[in-house]
This record gives C-alpha cells, structure tokens and sequence, in this order.
C-alpha cells in the first residue's frame, strides 16, 4: 500500500474570506510533484464548493482518481471541521501585523502581500 500525503493550502489574502481549501495530494514514490490539487469550500450552498479539480494548479494522469478518493475523505464531518479549524487559524495570524506568518508569506514571494510589507517598510 503506497501512502498519500494531503498538503492544506490555505487563500493568504487578509481582506478574503473565501472558506476554502486547496488540497494538493503527494506521493514522494510516484512523482516528486503534486499528483492532484483539489479545491474545497467550506460552505456547501455557496458557489463552487467543490470538490473538484483546480483548473489553476497542474493535475497528473492520477488526478481524477485521486479526486474520488479523497472525496470519501471529506465526507467526514470532523475532518472538514479540522480543515475548517486551520483555515480559521490561518486567517487570524494574517489578521496579527506583527504574526511571522507575514514574513514567511514575503519569503515565498507572495506578489500582492510582498508589495504591502515593502510599503509597510518604506514608511517606517
Ligand atoms: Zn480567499
């Protein structure tokens, strides 16, 4: 049996409360690239809550599998509440100016966060 690892991608924008996830599925013995990214929102009546496969990440011949299977994953009302629990986790640090995740976010070249701490810099 091969394990799969499911990456949390979380929206980085402070002024978004988009309530969705990106799940990006990895498998280090199959590819060295993620195999499916999937998104998923918190909000089942809202538009699009998927789960369904970003048009905007890469998908591997996998992908649609993977789709299925992690479709049974996120039938379980504690797992999403758990992914839930994070994106909230996620959006309060970026609401915190002075929470590091600010500068990770820089680190990674975040263009739109990266620009608003360079401003933030420049007035100082
Ligand atoms: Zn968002």
């Amino acid at each position: 049996m091969t394990p799969y690892a499911l990456t949390e991608f979380y929206c980085v924008d402070p002024q978004c409360d988009c309530r969705r996830v990106m799940l990006s599925v990895f498998n280090p013995v199959v590819s060295k690239g993620f195999l499916a990214s999937i998104s998923f929102g918190f909000d089942r009546e809202g538009e699009d809550p998927g789960p369904y496969l970003d048009p905007l990440n890469p998908q591997s011949q996998y992908a649609n599998a993977l789709l299925s299977l992690v479709g049974v994953v996120l039938s379980d009302p504690a797992y999403i509440a758990r992914l839930e629990s994070h994106y909230r986790q996620v959006k309060e640090a970026l609401a915190d100016e002075k929470h590091p995740i600010h500068g990770i976010i820089a680190r990674a070249g975040h263009p739109r966060l990266g620009r608003r701490r360079a401003r933030r810099k420049r007035i100082r």
